[in-house]
């Protein structure tokens, strides 16, 4: 049989350059995209403090309480009135004590000196404390050098929290931190947001199971148990819808069954325009996609779109761009729509211990750690080794614009904490 007269398309002049005539979303202009666009979508709920680590909260939180709700002792030591001038003093013991939750009942006269233990209230007539340590008791008195400045070793009533002050913000995620100061402010419950659900599934004909029996051709899925780690890290819902075939009636099933779940639904493959990327292909059909070709490097199209008024993030299928447009995309998408605002992860500066030209256009995004002070990148940036994924502690982001970096050159490395991981 002969062969049909083709001709391969011509090369272009600008073939290893961005597609010319196209719209390249920068990043910045994505993500400021999304933060216009969404919106809350997480419930509330009133939760006992003690349950509320790792939750956002749904309302500002004012102090019922002052901290300290009195003044107080901060050592122990012997209280009085007034400043001590410079030289020697001695005063008389009063007696009787103050200690933490047992205040002394009555007034300190004055001139006189009473013993007082750390958290003690100060009673009335004492607004000085001097340090047990550097005090001589005898005879009934106690005898110290000066100066000691007035109010010295106090705590003033709400030196730390005025009561009805905001102590924390709606949008706080709780820390260990957190749940001292607000059980200090005498606050118990809380209203917080309940978890956003995130359904997750993996797309494609080639996938199989982890441990299954794999034939040529099929590869273990190693986007969902990655983002259904990442979902429950960064303190959401994991909804594990599992894996899909490259068919769209089947395809179709799985994302109406996430919809009803999920406030998100996270898809991984078929993002593209390829013959069999089913993904973009529905949300497409289903009129409400949006393809958005971010100049971002790991990093096909992302698909973004809605299926029966749920937000679907379409991401690329291969692990490191699934991975990199989850935490740089999906990241603060998903904090905003539960309830803690729109965060952008905090990086640093440092130096490079590696050397890389990059070409204007895309910003880009490496695996890399931090190791004597200095950002090391994974050997290769090839965007199918997985194994740079797990190498990595962070990721070096490098601007939009062109950059020669080379060993010492300073540049920005965001820990994998940032996202909060
Ligand atoms: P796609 O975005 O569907 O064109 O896939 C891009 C590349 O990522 C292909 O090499 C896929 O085989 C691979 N890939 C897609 N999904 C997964 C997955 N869940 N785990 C590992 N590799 C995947
Ligand atoms: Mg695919």
């Amino acid at each position: 049989m002969s062969k049909p007269d083709i001709k391969p398309p011509p090369l272009r002049n600008d073939c290893f350059a961005l597609p010319a005539g196209v719209n390249w979303t920068p990043v910045d202009e994505a993500l400021d995209l999304l933060q216009q666009r969404l919106t809350v979508v997480a419930a509330s709920e009133i939760t006992p403090l003690t349950q509320a680590t790792g939750r956002i909260l749904a309302a500002d939180i004012y102090a019922n309480r002052s901290n300290p709700p009195q003044p107080n002792t901060a050592v122990d030591g012997y209280g009085f009135a007034g400043a001590a001038l410079d030289g020697a003093q001695v005063l008389p013991l009063h007696a009787g004590r103050a200690a933490a939750g047992i205040p002394f009942d009555g007034a300190v006269p004055p001139g006189h000196a009473l013993r007082v233990l750390t958290g003690a209230t100060l009673p009335d007539g004492v607004d000085t404390v001097i340090l047990e340590e550097d005090v001589t008791v005898q005879d009934g008195h106690i005898a110290f050098h000066g100066p000691l400045k007035q109010g010295a070793n106090t705590r003033n009533a709400g030196e730390d929290v005025l009561a009805g002050q905001l102590v924390l913000p709606a949008g706080r995620k709780l820390t260990p931190a957190d749940l001292a100061l607000l059980s200090a402010t005498g606050i118990a419950e809380v209203a917080v947001r309940q978890a956003l659900r995130v359904a997750v599934l993996s797309t494609g004909d080639e996938l199989v199971e982890p441990g299954a029996p794999a034939g040529p051709g099929q590869i273990f899925d190693a986007n969902r148990p990655m983002l259904l780690s990442l979902i429950e890290r960064m303190g959401f819902c994991p909804l594990d819808m599992g894996r899909v075939a490259d068919d769209r009636d089947v395809l179709r099933d799985c994302l109406n069954a996430a919809a009803g779940q999920a406030d998100v639904i996270l898809t991984s493959g078929g993002a593209s325009a390829g013959d069999e990327d089913h993904v973009s292909a529905l949300l497409r059909q289903a009129g409400a996609m949006q393809e958005w070709r971010i100049a971002l490097k790991p990093g096909r199209p992302l698909a973004l779109g809605m299926w029966n008024g749920t937000p679907v993030f379409g991401l690329p299928g291969n692990p490191v761009a699934a991975l990199v447009c989850t935490l740089i995309f999906a990241r603060p998408a998903l904090g905003l729509m539960a309830g803690e605002g729109w965060r952008n992860p905090q990086g640093f500066d440092l130096p490079a211990a590696f050397e890389k030209r990059k070409k204007p256009g895309r910003r880009e995004y490496l695996r890399a750690r931090i190791r004597d002070g200095q950002a090391e990148v994974f050997a290769s940036e090839g965007s199918g080794r997985i194994s740079g994924l797990s190498w990595a502690e962070g990721l070096v982001e490098i601007e939009d614009g062109a950059r020669h970096i080379k060993p010492g050159d300073r540049v920005r490395f965001i820990p994998y904490g940032s996202f909060g991981l």
